[in-house]
């Protein structure tokens, strides 16, 4: 201590990283000095947060012991390092704005639901805030959703036209108050109002008779499309099962569950059980729609005995939900379409005729974001669509980096960025195959290299050279490209996730993914790392008859079993002769692994699905239906591959096999194994004419899978000498699947890893190929800047 300093009075500099921008960190800060007594400064900087505390010792010490409870809910802290200076007489503690362009490395936080103060304010007459549907604060309200550039700062995010009030301006600038720097901060005086719009954009009504307006037409069982935080919404009353099937039909989606919104916790607690992990979901602010067993009416689940629940997240909603228990509230888009995000988007949906008004504001969207769909099996979050609320939240994947871009799969895309050992991957885009899908992936690559201020040194994609998102990475000139294939893509993921380096035993389970030999893969048991792979073994090879038509039409795989099978069909025999012709002229029957195909031709069979209205759902309502109390299993076979020829070394590049890890050089077997569930079909077919029930054959097939499964991982393990096996692919998205095949492989002794950060589907996929190019990055197979 220096002289002039009577008493222990100390200054400690501390500087703090993660999650501290966005989210009211520096009022947490000043307010949390200034009950401690201490002076000094906070600051924002690209790397975070830096403070200096001036005080006693003991004054200091309360500080750092408490900090952890002081700070705001959303913020999340990596990293804390201190050190500490002479004194410098410091006499008050300030909020110092500075925030200097830099590298960002600062965490974007995603958008927050409604916070309890707001929602308070909403609610109280007396507040100037009352039944304003902008509301918002440090604790909550649109982030990633407004920002155009970094920092995030009001003058770049899509609040810059509106000037704040003096009411409001005041709130913003001090330091004590809960809106210091709430970027999007706004009243009724100074910011976004809302309008109703009917067709050719004629406005109805604004402000709080166009919220009364719409509810009233809600009421009379109208659609409405009304803007949220990504993008619009359609809406309608979730109990008038008229409008339901109006919606339905309008989008042309006859079967798949629609989202709900549920007032509040009450409500949902009327009608469904959530146990504590989904309630936790379900009230975090990522807001996310949460799949929770139960039907809240069979307008909205016909096909299961689920439904996609969230709550409201904006005040908006909280208004909106005033009249209503529930919304149906799905994208407002058509098709495969990207949702609407601004008014002539949401008002082609009334030219088209699909919703009757459009409840819309002010303030853009720049980043479109559907909502996040997750659920909860066996206490873990296992994401359907990872998206908004939890975009862009990174992942750290290394300690650094070069920058990579993967551009992800054709379906369900997302891409991915790795910035300095951290991983972003995108909201969902979509199906890119949809013209407008892929403009908007095309324009949010550019945006979001714009947003981080980074160039790619190198571009990762998919192994299929046909895929959109291939022919996109193909054309960055310039720039090294690594092609992933989509199952190593899968299992990288979850090494990344798990923070495991490998060797795993993957097993891999989806529709189509494009293999190393040329043919469609899908049902893979892979062992990898994070640089490279062997295929060990496979599911048991189908033709597909029509290809793509296989896909749409289940009845065409069920028929293609049974005729390669010997199994007697008991369809309509010109099916049976058809794909028979099919077959035997050869002509667009890719032979195929899939793992989805063998659902959808068990679904079938078991008439619960001939045409498949949108993807997977032979696998979804064959899921359904299972009987839970059904233990027993069918036959099936584990043999040695008949096709001509060794196994393949792996990696994309054949005969390196796994060189960067040669204690688990593969042991000498000339052969893949295929696991054969030809048998089980057999068997189902028998149990199917003794007219046994359903729900009860569809266990039986699903306990056979998952047996199977963990038959041949144990060998494989034992094998290879591992016992870490990753479980990834849409086909996990079957709860009922993963959970017994986890428990068999634990029962086995086998220790067993999942998606719990990106989805197990496609959506996952451009982590897991950002992840492989980095790691071939650091083995020196790639030169870059
Ligand atoms: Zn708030
Ligand atoms: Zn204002
Ligand atoms: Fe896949």
């Amino acid at each position: 201590m220096t002289g002039g300093w009577p008493q222990e009075v100390a200054r400690i500099r501390a500087r703090i990283s993660g999650r501290v921008q966005g989210v009211g960190f520096r009022p947490a800060i000043y307010r949390h000095a200034v009950s401690c007594g201490l002076r000094g400064f906070v600051r924002n900087d690209p790397a975070g947060v830096t403070l200096e505390v001036e005080g006693s010792r003991d004054d200091l010490n309360l500080f750092f012991s408490t900090l952890e409870q002081r700070l705001p809910r959303q913020a999340v802290v990596t990293e804390v390092t201190r050190e500490e200076l002479p004194p410098q007489g410091s006499t008050r503690f300030e909020v110092v704005v500075s925030e200097a362009a830099g590298p960002v490395t600062v965490q974007l936080p995603p958008d927050l639901a409604t916070c309890e103060a707001c929602l308070a304010e909403l609610r109280s007459p007396d507040n100037r805030r009352y039944r304003y549907p902008f509301t918002n604060c440090t604790d909550c309200g649109p982030r990633f959703t407004i920002i155009r550039e970094l920092p995030y700062d009001r003058a770049n995010t899509s609040m810059n036209r509106f000037r704040l009030c003096a009411a409001c301006a005041r709130e913003y600038q001090d330091p004590a108050d809960r809106r210091f720097h709430a970027e999007p901060n706004a009243c009724p005086v100074c910011g976004p109002r809302l309008r109703l719009l009917e067709k050719g954009g004629e406005c109805l009504a604004e402000g709080e008779a166009a919220l009364q307006e719409a509810q009233a037409l809600l009421r009379q069982g109208q659609i409405v499309a009304v803007k949220g935080l990504g993008g619009y919404h359609l809406a309608c009353d979730a109990f008038a099962a008229e409008a339901v099937g109006r919606l339905r039909q309008r989008k042309q989606r006859p079967h798949k569950t629609l989202a709900v919104m549920l007032r509040d916790l009450t409500t949902v607690l009327r009608y469904f059980q959530p146990c504590p992990e989904e309630l936790q979901e379900l009230l975090s602010p990522a807001r996310p729609i949460v799949v929770l067993d139960g039907v809240l009416s069979p307008a909205v689940s016909p096909d299961t005995r689920d439904t996609g629940v969230f709550l409201p997240y904006t005040p908006l909603h909280h208004l909106l939900l005033e009249e209503f228990e529930a919304l149906v509230m799905t994208s407002g888009n058509r098709l495969e379409e990207p949702i609407a995000q601004d008014e002539p988007q949401a008002l082609r949906l009334l030219e088209q005729g699909i919703a009757e008004a459009v409840l819309a504001h002010d303030r853009p969207v720049l980043h479109r974001c559907d909502d996040s769909v997750l659920r909860v099996v066996e206490g873990r979050r296992c994401f359907l669509r990872r998206s908004r609320g939890f975009v862009p939240g990174p992942l750290r994947v290394a300690a650094d980096s070069p920058v990579i871009l993967a551009t992800g799969s054709d379906l369900k895309n997302t891409f991915c960025l790795v910035i300095r050992g951290q991983a972003y991957v995108s909201q969902h885009i979509g199906d890119l195959a949809e013209h407008s899908t892929y403009s908007f992936f095309e324009s949010e690559v550019d945006r979001w290299l714009e947003l981080f201020r980074v160039t790619p040194a190198v571009v990762a994609h998919d192994l299929h050279p046909g895929y959109l998102s291939s022919r996109y990475a193909s054309r960055l000139d310039g720039i090294p490209a690594v092609a992933v294939q989509h199952h190593h893509a899968h299992v990288a993921g979850v090494l990344a996730e798990q923070g495991l380096e490998g060797p795993v035993l993957g097993i891999a389970l989806d529709g189509t993914g494009y293999g190393e030999d040329g043919t469609v893969w899908g049902g893979e048991f892979l062992l990898a790392d994070r640089c490279s792979f062997q295929r060990l073994a496979h599911f048991g090879r189908y033709p597909l008859p029509g290809g793509e038509k296989a896909i749409a039409e289940p009845w065409r795989m069920a028929a293609a079993v049974c005729l390669l099978e010997g199994i007697e069909w008991d369809g309509p025999p010109e099916r049976s002769e058809m794909v028979a012709r099919v077959l035997a002229a050869g002509l667009n029957c890719p032979p195929s692994s899939s793992a989805g195909r063998l659902f959808d031709a068990a679904a079938a069979l078991l008439g619960l699905c001939d045409e498949a209205g949108y993807e997977a759902q032979g696998a979804i309502r064959l899921e359904a239906v299972v009987d839970p109390t059904v233990r027993r299993r069918y036959s099936y076979r584990v043999r040695d591959d008949d096709e001509a020829g060794a196994r393949k070394a792996g990696g994309g590049r054949p005969g390196e096999g796994l060189k960067h890890s040669p204690d688990s050089a593969p042991k000498g077997r000339a052969r893949l194994f295929v696991l054969d569930f030809g048998p089980a079909f057999a068997e189902l077919l028998a149990d199917k004419r003794r007219g046994l029930p359903v729900g009860e054959m569809a266990a039986v097939f699903h306990n056979t899978v998952a047996a199977g499964c963990a038959e041949v991982a144990a060998r494989l393990g034992e094998e290879q000498g591992v016992d870490q096996v990753v479980l990834s692919g849409g086909v996990f998205q079957n709860r009922c699947l993963l959970s017994h095949l986890t428990a068999e492989l634990r029962e086995r002794g086998l220790k067993v890893y999942t998606n719990t950060v990106v989805p197990a589907n496609d959506g996952g996929l451009s982590l897991g190929q950002a992840v492989v190019a980095l790691a071939r990055w650091k083995a020196g197979e790639l030169s870059c800047v």
